[in-house]
């Protein structure tokens, strides 16, 4: 598998270029920002983009998600449950002081047991309300990877003081879903450094039993 991790934007969201070595067909996972550049990385591996998935609809990590469609032609996928957090694009831009990208469409909504694929790779959508309603994570079985948008970082987890967060709701997507996988997945989260599950639920303080 290739696997680029780009920090983008101001908030340095980690976008990920994810590419079947064979096919070279690829899905985008929350390009929020810096088109440019994931553009480069797209044809350094000379790969054809099939999807680009939001894992929720935070200006950081949905901004640049139009500029790219339009360099790619490939459709942008989010949960319906983001789809209110969308409309607010102007709103989320005035809190962190940033330019407003503009209109985002969505084309297709993604939900639990579906499957986003590109040649041979397959990422199941898990489900994971908290952060967002809408939030989802990203589960690619085979390479033992989950790109966790912000419901997983190292060492904590993504705050739910936002319009449409939840603290109960991301713990039991944390417990149920996410802590589910094996301890051995690498963890991409939304910010910051990787990790592991295995890490996290030795460690992470908002997930060990006290
Ligand atoms: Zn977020």
């Amino acid at each position: 598998m290739i696997h680029e991790i780009l920090p983008v934007g101001p908030l340095q969201c980690n976008c990920s270029v994810i590419g079947d070595e064979q096919s070279h067909e690829a899905i985008v996972i929350d390009p929020g920002d810096e088109i440019e550049q994931v553009v480069a990385l797209i044809q350094k591996h000379n790969l054809q983009v099939k999807q680009i998935v939001i894992t929720h609809a935070h200006i950081d990590h949905v901004g640049g998600a139009m500029k790219l469609r339009a360099a790619t032609g490939a459709p942008i996928l989010l949960n319906q449950n983001d789809y209110t957090l969308l409309k607010m694009l102007d709103v989320q831009a005035a809190w962190i002081g940033m330019a407003t990208p503009g209109k985002v469409e969505i084309d297709q909504s993604l939900g639990s047991n579906d499957v986003v694929k590109a040649g041979s790779l397959a990422g199941q959508v898990l489900h994971t309300p908290g952060h967002t309603e809408g939030s989802i994570c990203l589960y690619f079985n085979t390479e033992k990877t989950l790109i966790a948008g912000d419901t997983l970082f190292a060492g904590s987890i993504g705050r739910t003081d936002l319009p449409g967060g939840s603290y109960e709701k991301i713990l039991r997507s944390l417990h149920d879903r996410v802590l589910a996988l094996p301890d051995d997945t690498n963890v991409v989260p939304g910010h910051g450094p990787l990790t592991t599950i295995g890490q996290e639920r030795e460690s992470n303080p908002f997930l060990v039993k006290s």
